[in-house]
């Protein structure tokens, strides 16, 4: 290991990622911290990473409360609708009394926001988003975490965290490589926020071949938000809770302007108002879920998928109607400027102005995150004032191990946070992490060299594993004792899409499906010990891979233990192919046993926190 030169960082809070959540905790930490030492580590250059990267239209989550526009309690009901009840209303509640002043940061820092002509408010695009031009979002937010950190690392992954080795279950800081020098990097902390994004590519894409990488959700969000709490033992919440999307055929660009906006609607192939015929089925699945307001996005993909099943494809949005008028037109062009630009280019390869042509939609691959219509992520604290005991272990947003923090889309249970509510998540992680040191519970952690040895050997295994193998390459790529990381991510994509309901079944698993699944997961895991990296790109690939692996795992264990269709149109379980809320109105939370590597699963009670509030105001 003598060529990997060795880096040692000592600080007091590290921020692991520096996308939404990331800027938004390295921006909060110096607030509260003057004198601490804050580090952020970026995979990427933070002033173009992460989801956010190419820039956005909207902000999505907004609340107008100087307005009266929207209260935190008629977001916590909003979300806790789209998720089928199944929220964390703590964290929502709290994220989104707080989300405002984060959007007028992004206004006093010069982001252009769109303006109401009437009214001089920010231009609604819906109930909750308002219009931006947000080409330069990302590089405007991390310029506040630049000018807040000690020190920005970007062109670093981190691959695994540091355990104290003083104190059981404490953190003791992350270690990584440099992907330009081949560096190893201990960071020895504190505190570790962890807000690394979600997860794309762990299901099989619709894109394969020459179109690989072409997913809705940036190829660069390879789940190490979730694989490195994972992989300490911290524990999971609503891991099966994945997320489908419906959008534009083959460049993935955003419905939402459409819909709200623009008001275009979607039909068949037939032109007909597919979604109505649907709704006596759906009831059966869910019951009274299908008659709520707005219907719950997953539902709306049910009867998208059902149609298609049943023949009645391809799905249309109507957009031929509402281009018409000059001022939608342009709306509708500059909205994937702003944040897809790609889309714009399918449709002119394929002949299609919108003006004229009705264009095809679709229903995506799936995906893990926390931030977004879904909220997979992990089990963490909330705010003191607001959640019962059994939410509540000291310190917000930490998780279940002590000193690691988490925010945006490594926190689960907490839907539709979205950009402005992951910063915000990143400011009250960071907030909490402060005042955990300044409370001194964070005295007294060893991390020893052989801790960080260790992982230092197994991070470059890879390319020892391809420099000795190497040799016994045939065919150009094939050896009989590697296998590379885009092998591997091939192996594993078909396990999730084939097993845990991918696009190959429909969305469609059972529980004999998911064993298989996870024997099938068990030996992907056993080669990845041989998975080799020819340069450090590919040593990245090899560890995003890694990550990608151990997060299927939890994915599937979950999805194996909650036995009901909770979400259709997002997965099915064929065997419990309805909506059971006498079994199954509660939260799903597992453990990953880092000796054994055995995951445990419990129940955990759902609190709807907004309407005991208002019974107990009311009686
Ligand atoms: C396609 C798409 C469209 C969206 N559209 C909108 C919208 O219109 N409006 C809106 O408000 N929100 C939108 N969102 C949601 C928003 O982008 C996310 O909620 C937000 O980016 C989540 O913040 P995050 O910090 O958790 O993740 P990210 O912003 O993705 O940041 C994660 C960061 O971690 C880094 N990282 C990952 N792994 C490692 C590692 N191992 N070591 C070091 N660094 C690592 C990444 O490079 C990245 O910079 C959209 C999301 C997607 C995917």
């Amino acid at each position: 290991m003598a060529s990997h030169k060795t880096h040692y960082e000592d600080c007091d809070v590290l921020v692991v990622g520096g996308g939404m959540a990331g800027t938004g905790a390295t921006f909060e930490a110096r607030h509260w911290g003057r004198d601490m030492k804050i580090i952020c580590v970026e995979k990427a250059n933070i002033d173009r990473s992460g989801a956010v990267a190419q820039g956005l239209y909207a902000i999505n989550c907004y609340m107008g409360m100087q307005w009266g526009e929207n209260q935190p309690e008629d977001h916590v009901r909003y979300a806790r609708n789209d998720l089928m009840g199944m929220v964390r209303e703590d964290l929502g509640y709290d994220m989104a009394r707080h989300v405002d002043s984060a959007v007028h940061m992004f206004d006093e820092w010069g982001l252009p926001m769109m303006k109401n002509e009437k009214t001089g408010r920010y231009l609604r695009e819906g109930k909750w988003q308002i219009m931006i031009h947000g080409e330069s979002y990302k590089p405007i937010v991390a310029e506040a975490a630049k000018k807040s950190a000690d020190k920005i690392y970007n062109r670093i992954m981190i691959t695994h965290l540091l355990m104290d080795e003083a104190q059981e279950n404490r953190i003791g800081g992350a270690v990584g490589f440099n992907m330009r020098t081949g560096d190893f990097h201990v960071f020895r902390a504190k505190t570790v926020i962890v807000a690394a994004g979600g997860a794309s590519h762990i299901f099989k894409p619709r894109a394969v071949g020459e179109g690989m990488g072409r997913t809705w959700y940036a190829p660069w969000s390879n789940g190490s938000a979730y694989a490195l709490p994972i992989a300490v033992g911290a524990k999971m919440t609503q891991m099966e809770n994945r997320i489908v999307l419906c959008r534009f055929k083959d460049g993935y660009g955003p419905v939402g302007a459409y819909f709200l906006h623009l008001k275009t609607y979607t039909q068949n192939a037939n032109g007909e108002n597919y979604e109505k015929k649907w709704y006596e089925q759906t009831k059966e699945l869910v019951g009274e879920y299908i008659d709520h307001h707005p219907t719950p996005t997953c539902l709306r993909n049910h009867a998208f998928i059902q149609e298609t099943i049943a023949g009645g494809g391809p799905i249309h949005m109507v957009t031929t109607e509402a281009f018409q008028d000059p001022h939608l037109e342009t709306v509708g062009w500059e909205n994937f400027l702003g944040m897809t630009v790609g889309q714009a280019v399918v449709w002119a390869s394929q002949n299609i102005d919108p003006k004229y042509t009705n264009p095809e939609l679709t229903t995506s691959e799936p995906y893990v995150m926390g931030s977004h219509a879904t909220c997979s992520g992990a089990w963490v604290s909330g705010p003191e004032d607001l959640s019962p005991p059994e939410y509540f272990w000291g310190y917000n947003r930490m998780l279940t191990v002590d000193g690691l923090f988490g925010a945006g889309d490594t926190v689960g249970g907490s839907a539709h946070k979205f950009s402005s509510g992951s910063f915000t998540e990143g400011r009250l992680a960071a907030k909490a992490a402060v005042k955990y040191i300044q409370d001194q519970k964070a005295e007294g952690i060893k991390v020893t060299d052989k801790q960080c040895d260790d992982f230092k050997e197994a991070i470059f295994k890879p390319l020892e594993t391809y420099t000795v193998a190497q040799n016994e390459i045939t065919g150009g790529t094939v050896s009989p004792s590697y296998i590379s990381p885009i092998q591997g991510l091939q192996r594993l994509q078909r396990i999730m899409d084939e097993y845990v309901g991918g696009i190959a079944t429909n969305y469609m698993t059972n529980g004999n499906m998911l064993k298989r699944g996870l024997e099938l997961l068990a030996w992907l895991e056993e080669d990845l010990e041989k998975v080799g990296a020819e340069d450090l790109h590919q040593l990245m690939r090899a560890w995003e891979l890694k990550h990608r692996a151990l997060t299927s795992q939890c994915v599937t264990e979950h999805t194996m233990f909650r036995e009901e269709t909770r979400w259709p149109g997002y997965y099915y379980r064929g065997d419990h192919m309805k909506l059971d809320d006498d079994n199954w109105h509660c939260l799903t939370v597992s453990r990953r046993d880092p000796k054994t590597g055995k995951f445990s699963l419990e129940k955990v009670p759902v609190y709807h926190i907004v309407d005991e509030n208002e019974k107990k105001k009311a009686s």
